[in-house]
């Protein structure tokens, strides 16, 4: 049977995706911090570009783009972000954007298409000046307070200056309205290596991973490393290398098929080469989508803490200092990705989890979600030699827009 929907325009794609990497490149990549002037110049890029897809729209209050179509019928939203981390890669953002306008430039315009697909470019998902700041302002969860004291965390300006210089201070934030839209699509590198070890060409997100993190704290005894002998020794920091040890021996026997941990931070107090620890403190982060998961690997770390205590020389603590909930992507977009990919990627696709956050997340929590993945060459993302080989990049635009299509028909019905 021949195709006779409509499609995506790849060279179109690539060409967009290189004049935002063009604003503000570094080496092959970008830097492009949240409210600098290549950040502004993309935001401005996009505003002007909302025209071609029947949409309008203008840079709000906190810096998100909402661009909106006055099109009878169903209406999609899709999105990504245009700021990337301090010199790093150029699709880790631009691409979901980029796809977005390309598939409400390819169906908004398609007089036999109902409905129409509205395109988003959420601010500082990044996270220089705080956390989803501009997804989560859309989904009405960040105060004027928030703002007031958020501060771009390499140069320490505040926000509310930021806002001023990019002529953004005073204007109205822009926030969902309930039953606009029949869901939210967003396009996204993989930023891993599931894609390309499996020579597949499209990751179908089923789940954005929640992120636990724990403060364990080891309480020793301070003295001196000449003097004190082994046998007395109540050394905090020995016991922090330890228990590190001991996690790694005993989650796998609790932990699920994909779930993560990492010690990403050790501190000994005082720290000093002539000074036996008498604290220490580790910051450790566990990754799952299974909320149970994460409650038994939680138990287990507990319990080692108290059997820890009980051996001594020196006694643990684990506090719980942040808790993120998992994510569930809608089933429904699930499918329409995975059929878009049957006939336009000859089914190399894969349900997967992200194990990274993204925008998507915050829009889930009003409205059905669903993420698309592309490959990330040798896995590699936040940095700028990120990458993705063109092909890549035209066949994930080309399964995108025939998703968009499909959920739009599923809803028009
Ligand atoms: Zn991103």
């Amino acid at each position: 049977m021949p195709d006779i929907h409509p499609r995506a325009n790849g060279e179109r794609v690539l060409a967009d995706l290189n004049a935002l990497r063009a604003l503000g490149s570094y080496k092959t990549g970008v830097h492009k911090p949240t409210f600098s002037e290549p950040h502004k110049q993309s935001l401005d890029w996009l505003v002007r570009k909302l025209p071609e897809a029947g949409l309008t729209g203008a840079i709000d209050g906190i810096g998100n783009i909402v661009g909106t179509s006055t099109k009878l019928g169903p209406k999609l939203l899709a999105g990504s972000h245009l700021e990337s981390q301090n010199y790093a890669g150029w699709l880790d953002g631009p691409l979901g954007v980029v796809y977005a306008i390309e598939a409400a430039r390819v169906l908004n315009t398609d007089s036999s298409m109902k409905g129409a697909v509205e395109v988003a470019a959420w601010c500082d998902e990044e996270g220089h000046f705080g956390n989803f700041l501009g997804s989560r302002s859309y989904v009405g969860q960040v105060t004027e307070a928030e703002i007031d004291a958020a501060r771009d965390r390499t140069s320490g300006r505040a926000m509310r200056d930021a806002l001023t210089d990019m002529g953004l201070a005073g204007r109205a934030r822009i926030t969902a309205e309930p039953g606009r839209h029949v869901g939210y699509l967003e396009a996204h590198i993989e930023q891993g290596d599931t894609l390309e070890s499996g020579k597949l060409a499209i990751g179908v997100v089923t789940s954005i991973v929640g992120i636990w993190q724990y403060r364990i704290t080891f309480t020793g005894e301070q003295n001196h490393a000449g003097t004190t002998r082994m046998a007395v020794r109540k050394d905090a920091g020995l016991a922090l290398a330890k228990f590190c040890v001991a996690i790694d021996e005993r989650f796998p026997a609790a932990c699920g098929p994909r779930t993560v941990w990492t010690t990403g931070r050790i501190t000994l107090d005082p720290g000093a080469p002539s000074i036996i620890p008498g604290g220490a403190e580790m910051l450790f982060q566990i990754r799952d989508d299974d909320p149970a998961v994460i409650a038994r690997l939680e138990e287990l770390l507990r319990t080692m803490a108290v059997e820890a205590s009980a051996k001594g020389p020196c006694t643990v603590k684990v506090e719980k200092i942040r808790t993120g909930a998992p994510a569930m992507m809608n089933a429904g977009i699930q499918d329409a990705i995975e059929g878009a990919s049957k006939v336009l990627a000859g089914g190399r696709s894969i349900r997967m989890p992200s194990g990274a956050g993204h925008d998507a997340q915050m829009l889930a929590t009003i409205m059905p979600a669903g993420m698309l993945f592309v490959p990330s060459i040798g896995g590699i993302s936040h940095h700028w030699t990120e990458n993705t080989a063109d092909v890549d990049i035209v066949t994930g635009a080309q399964v995108f827009v025939d998703a968009c299509r499909r959920i739009l028909c599923s809803s028009a019905m």
